[in-house]
C-alpha cells in the first residue's frame, strides 16, 4: 500500500488535490512553508481522520523549533510519522535531542543514501526512507534496506518523480519495507512504460504484461 503525496501549495488547491486522491487510503503531506497550518488544517477539511505522514523536507533549522512542530502535528492524532525535520547536516546531537523527545516516529530521508549511514540513522531517527535514486540501484536499496533493518529502524520505500521502470523496480523490494512511497509514477501523465499497477493505493504485479524480469513493458506510441 502506498501513501499519496499531496505537495506543497495553496490551501485550495491542496483542498481540491485531497479531494482527487479520496481513494488513496494513506497520504504524504509535504510542509515547510509559511502556510503548513492552514495547509493541513485544508487537507482535514476534506480528509478529518485519514492517516497521513509528513515530509518537512529538512525544513525546520533548530531542533527548538522542529521540536515545536512535531508537538503541534502530535495533536493531530492521526499523523504516523514526520521525515526528515531537520536539515541532514545538522549536528547529529540536535538530531539525538529530537528523537529523544518527539512526540512522533522520525523519519531520516536527505540523512540516509546508504547503508553506511545505518548507524548513524539509528541515533538520530526511528526510520529511514530508501529510494533507488539515491542507493544506486536495486542493489544498493537491497543493502541499505536490510542494514537498517538490522539496525531496528523502520523502513519506507520512497521515490523522486520517476516512469513505472523504477518503481516497478522498488515494488519488488517491497516486504523489505515497513511502509511504501511509491506514487512517483502517478504524478506524471507521460510515463512511457507499463509495470507495477496502483489500485485503491496497493501496487500489484497481477496484472502486468511481462511474466519476468522488472515486468516492465514499453507502451505502445499514441
Ligand atoms: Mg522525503
Amino acid at each position: 500500500m502506498t501513501s499519496f503525496s499531496i505537495g506543497i501549495d495553496t490551501p485550495e488547491v491542496i483542498r481540491q488535490k485531497v479531494e482527487t486522491a479520496a481513494h488513496y487510503p494513506v497520504l504524504k503531506l509535504k510542509l515547510g512553508s509559511p502556510k503548513d497550518k492552514e495547509n493541513l488544517a485544508a487537507l482535514r477539511d476534506v480528509a478529518p481522520k485519514k492517516p497521513v505522514r509528513v515530509d518537512a523536507n529538512e525544513a525546520w533549522r533548530t531542533k527548538e523549533e522542529a521540536l515545536k512542530k512535531l508537538q503541534w502535528l502530535a495533536k493531530d492524532g492521526h499523523i504516523q510519522f514526520v521525515e526528515q525535520p531537520m536539515p541532514a547536516d545538522a549536528d547529529p546531537k540536535a538530531m539525538v535531542w529530537l528523537k529523544e523527545r518527539s512526540p512522533l516516529p522520525l523519519f531520516g530521508d536527505e540523512s540516509y543514501h546508504h547503508a553506511d549511514a545505518a548507524p548513524r540513522c539509528a541515533d538520530c531517527f526511528h526510520g529511514v526512507n530508501i529510494k533507488l535514486v539515491k542507493s544506486g540501484g536495486i542493489s544498493g536499496a537491497y543493502e541499505a534496506l536490510q542494514a537498517a533493518r538490522r539496525l531496528g529502524l523502520k523502513t519506507m520505500i520512497g521515490c523522486m518523480i520517476e516512469s513505472s521502470v523504477l518503481i516497478s523496480a522498488a515494488a519488488h523490494l517491497a516486504e523489505l519495507a515497513d511502509y511504501l512511497d511509491l506514487d512517483g509514477n502517478l504524478l506524471i501523465t507521460n510515463d512511457p512504460y507499463s509495470g507495477v499497477t496502483t489500485s485503491m493505493g496497493t501496487l500489484s504485479f497481477r496484472i502486468a504484461e511481462e511474466p519476468g524480469g522488472l515486468r516492465v513493458t514499453k507502451r505502445a506510441e499514441g
